[in-house]
């Protein structure tokens, strides 16, 4: 396994994994667009992954050989057997185990460890080299429970009956966990849907995954039209509140709902009044228990925290290599974007509490 410019590529199998342009052979972790990109010859991920991608990037775009690979089962390419486990991520996530000449490597792409309705949980497998991310590596990230999170989002609406609450989430799984985790709790009216996440709904619920009531929010009101969606919850890509689309909502209160919440500054800077950390990523106690778990002398950091995950690992007597994949945490992942960038930020992370 090597660390190219374009990803991890696996040399005896001669595949690539979540490569960042288009290869002849990728195997992709799952449909996030750091990790799948449009316009590879040749994808292999599980069944649910692939329609992600037919979905994003249209069906001639999305791999011209896609091979479905369902969770524990093998492929054999050039030698190197390839297992598929899920990461309880997004639907369809999965953990790419390769085994070759007796060692096997774990590729876990994005992962979290809590469960999640909308998908399969994380499978630990005990591996030689464990291939982690390190989005949240920093003891000031513990998320807490998901339950306590939507609990005070329902009871903000009930406080605020004459006020829209929008919930800013990417468009592929925290949309649906959210959803699912309101259904969970009770909330049984319908949910209404900005039209940049709609997609992605229909397809979840065409996957076996019920959502229940989902409504478009309304669109071409007449100008002078009274603010709609009081006493509702509407769900919206993050970068949707703050645009002129909010406006025909009533007083909206807006709500994001990401690990980044956790750093407070940062939910002040982006105007957010309810944040709620809610993450598709393992925190720091996940991480550190993963890779206790899985076993594995060596341990490689593909982005995020990289250096504060390697330092706490040498102090576990574990060898950590930080690998830079470049691209990763891009666009709608939870990764970069609103990831702190510089030890400042870091700094002000361990402050906020
Ligand atoms: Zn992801
Ligand atoms: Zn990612």
């Amino acid at each position: 396994m090597t660390v190219t410019p374009l990803g991890l590529f696996c040399e005896p199998g001669g595949f690539y994994i979540d490569p960042s342009r288009p290869v002849d052979r990728a195997v992709v972790s799952h449909g996030h667009a750091d990790h799948a990109r449009p316009g590879h010859r040749a994808v292999l991920a599980t069944p649910d992954t692939l329609a992600i991608m037919r979905a994003r990037f249209g069906e001639d775009r999305a791999g011209d050989v896609q091979q479905p690979l369902g969770y524990g089962e093998s492929v054999t390419v050039n030698g190197v057997r390839i297992t598929l486990l899920p990461a309880g991520h997004v639907l369809g996530s999965a953990q790419v185990a390769l085994e070759w000449r007796g060692s096997r490597i774990v590729v876990s792409g994005d992962y979290k460890r809590r469960r999640d309705p909308t998908c399969a949980g994380f499978e630990v497998m005990e591996c030689d080299v464990f291939v982690t991310e390190a989005t949240f590596a920093l003891p000031v990230f513990r998320h807490p429970p998901d339950s306590h999170e939507i609990r005070r989002l329902l009871d903000s609406v009930a406080l605020f009956p004459e006020r829209a609450h929008v919930v800013g989430a990417y468009a592929l799984g925290k949309t649906q966990r959210i959803i699912a985790l309101l259904r969970e709790a009770g909330w049984d009216r319908p949910v209404y849907l900005h039209g940049a996440v709609e997609k992605l709904c229909t397809l979840y619920e065409s996957l076996g995954v019920p959502l229940g009531d989902l409504r478009p929010v309304p669109k071409g009101l007449k100008r002078g039209h009274p603010p709609i969606l009081a006493g509702e919850i509407v769900l919206a890509p993050p970068s949707a509140e703050a645009t002129p689309w909010a406006r025909r909502l009533a007083d909206p209160v807006t709500c994001a709902a990401s690990g980044w919440m956790t750093v407070r500054q940062r939910a002040k800077l982006r105007g957010v009044e309810l944040p709620l950390i809610v993450s598709d990523h393992a925190d720091w106690d996940e991480l550190l228990e993963t890779i206790e778990e899985v076993r594995a002398p060596e341990i490689w950091v593909t982005h995020g925290r990289d250096d504060a995950l390697v330092h706490a690992l040498s102090l576990r007597g574990i060898r950590g290599r930080a690998l830079h994949l470049v691209g990763r945490g891009d666009e709608e992942d939870e990764g970069a974007p609103e990831a702190p960038s510089t030890e400042e930020e870091a700094d002000k992370a361990r402050g906020a509490h």
